[in-house]
C-alpha cells in the first residue's frame, strides 16, 4: 500500500512527489501524458511570462539562455529533475476511477495504452491521495456550427503550417493574443476576434495581455499585418469562410482557412465529485474549484488533498510552493494514523 498517490506530473505533481520522497513517503505519481505534460502542449519555442526563482524545483538550478526560460528549457529542467532525483513517476497512465471503500484506504484504478496499442488495466491501494490535475483536461468551446471541422483548433501549438493562410484566433486572453501575435510574424494572413472589454483591459490581476505581448501585438496591427475585430459572437465557421457579428451588430463573413479557438479551458473535477468532494465557483473567471483548507489543501473529504493549477493557487510558482507546505502535514497525518 502506497502513503501517498499523486495524479499527474506537472509542476505540482513533481513538487509533491521531491518532497515526499525527501520525507521518506512511499509514494507514486500516476500521469496520463509526460513529464511536464501541459509545458509540453504550450506553443514550440514560447518564453515563459515567469522568471527562474518562479519555476525551477531548486533555488538557482535553471539556468535559460535569456531572462526567462523558454518552453523547451523549462521542460528540460523538469524532465532532468525527475531523472536527476530518481522520482517514481509512472507516465502515459491515467486514473479512470477511485474507491473509498473505507478511512484511509483508497484504491485507484487506471488504464494505459502501450505503443503498439494495447491497453493495460492496473489498480493501487493508497492512503492519501493528492489531485494535481491542472485544469487544461477540457478546452472551452463555442458550441456553434462548424466548430468540429478539422480545421478547428482548440490549442496552438506552431504557426509555421499556415505561412499566407487566412487564420482566425478567437480569443482575450495572453494564450489567443500569443498564438495570434505568433501567427502573423511568421506569414499567417490573420485576423484576432476579441471582444471590447478583453482588448481594453489593463489590470494585469485580471488578465490583461501581457505588456510584452500587446506592444509587438500592436505593431503587427500598425503595419498592416493583423486585423482586430472587436466582435460580439462568432456564428458560423465554414469550410472557407467564417461568419461573425461584430460589436456593433455587423455581421460580417471572411475568408478563413484555420481557426483557433482559445477561449480558456477547464479542470475535469468527475473523480473528485465522484468521491464526495465539493466544489465552488473560484476566483478565475468562469472557473470551477474543489473546496478545500486554505492551509492544509485537504479537501471536505479525509485524505484527499488538492494542489495546483485547478485550485485558486494557479500558477506555477504557487503549484510548486503548496505541496511544500502541504505534503509535510500529510506525512505528519499518516505517523498520527500509525500511532494511533
Ligand atoms: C499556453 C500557456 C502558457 C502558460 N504560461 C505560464 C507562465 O508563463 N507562467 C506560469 O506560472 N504559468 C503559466 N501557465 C499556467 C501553467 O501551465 C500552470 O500553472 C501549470 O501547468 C500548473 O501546474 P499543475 O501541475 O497544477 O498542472 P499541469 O501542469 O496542467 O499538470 C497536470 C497534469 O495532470 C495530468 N492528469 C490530469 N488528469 C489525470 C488523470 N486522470 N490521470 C493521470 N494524469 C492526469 C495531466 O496530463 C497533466 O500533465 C500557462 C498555461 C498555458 C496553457
Amino acid at each position: 500500500m502506497k502513503d501517498l498517490l499523486i495524479i499527474g506530473a506537472g509542476p505540482a505533481g513533481l513538487s509533491a512527489a521531491d518532497v515526499a520522497a525527501r520525507e521518506g513517503l512511499d509514494y507514486l505519481v500516476i500521469e496520463k501524458g509526460t513529464i511536464a505534460n501541459t509545458i509540453r502542449q504550450y506553443p514550440v519555442g514560447r518564453t515563459m511570462f515567469s522568471t527562474p526563482n518562479e519555476l525551477e524545483m531548486r533555488e538557482g538550478a535553471l539556468h535559460p539562455v535569456r531572462e526567462k526560460p523558454t518552453r523547451e528549457e523549462l521542460l528540460s529542467h523538469y524532465i532532468h529533475f525527475v531523472l536527476d532525483h530518481d522520482l517514481h513517476i509512472n507516465t502515459g497512465e491515467e486514473v479512470t476511477d477511485i474507491e473509498l471503500p473505507e478511512p484511509d484506504l483508497f484504491i485507484v484504478h487506471t488504464k494505459s495504452v502501450t505503443f503498439i496499442g494495447q491497453e493495460a488495466h492496473a489498480t493501487y491501494r493508497a492512503r492519501r491521495i493528492l489531485f494535481a490535475i491542472g485544469a487544461m483536461e477540457h478546452p472551452r468551446r463555442l458550441n456553434i456550427p462548424g466548430e468540429d471541422l478539422p480545421k478547428v483548433y482548440h490549442r496552438f501549438v506552431e504557426p509555421y503550417p499556415y505561412v499566407r493562410r487566412e487564420a482566425l484566433v478567437v480569443g482575450g486572453g495572453n494564450s489567443a493574443a500569443e498564438a495570434a501575435l505568433f501567427l502573423s510574424e511568421e506569414g499567417a494572413r490573420t485576423t484576432m476576434a476579441i471582444w471590447r472589454s478583453d482588448w481594453e483591459n489593463r489590470d494585469p490581476k485580471a488578465g490583461a495581455m501581457k505588456h510584452w505581448v500587446r506592444t509587438p501585438l500592436e505593431r503587427e496591427i500598425d503595419e498592416g499585418r493583423l486585423r482586430v475585430i472587436l466582435y460580439q459572437q462568432i456564428d458560423e465557421i465554414r469550410e472557407r469562410e467564417v461568419i461573425l457579428t461584430t460589436e456593433t451588430g455587423e455581421q460580417l463573413t471572411i475568408p478563413n482557412d484555420v481557426v483557433f479557438v482559445l477561449v480558456g479551458s477547464d479542470a475535469d473535477l468527475t473523480l473528485l465529485r465522484k468521491l464526495g468532494v465539493k466544489t465552488e465557483p473560484g476566483r478565475a473567471l468562469f472557473s470551477e474549484v474543489p473546496t478545500y483548507d486554505p492551509e492544509t489543501f485537504e479537501t471536505n473529504v479525509p485524505g484527499i488533498y488538492v494542489a495546483g493549477h485547478f485550485t485558486n493557487a494557479r500558477h506555477i510558482k504557487a503549484a510548486i510552493e503548496v505541496p511544500r507546505k502541504v505534503v509535510p502535514l500529510i506525512a505528519q497525518s499518516l505517523r498520527v494514523s500509525v500511532a494511533r
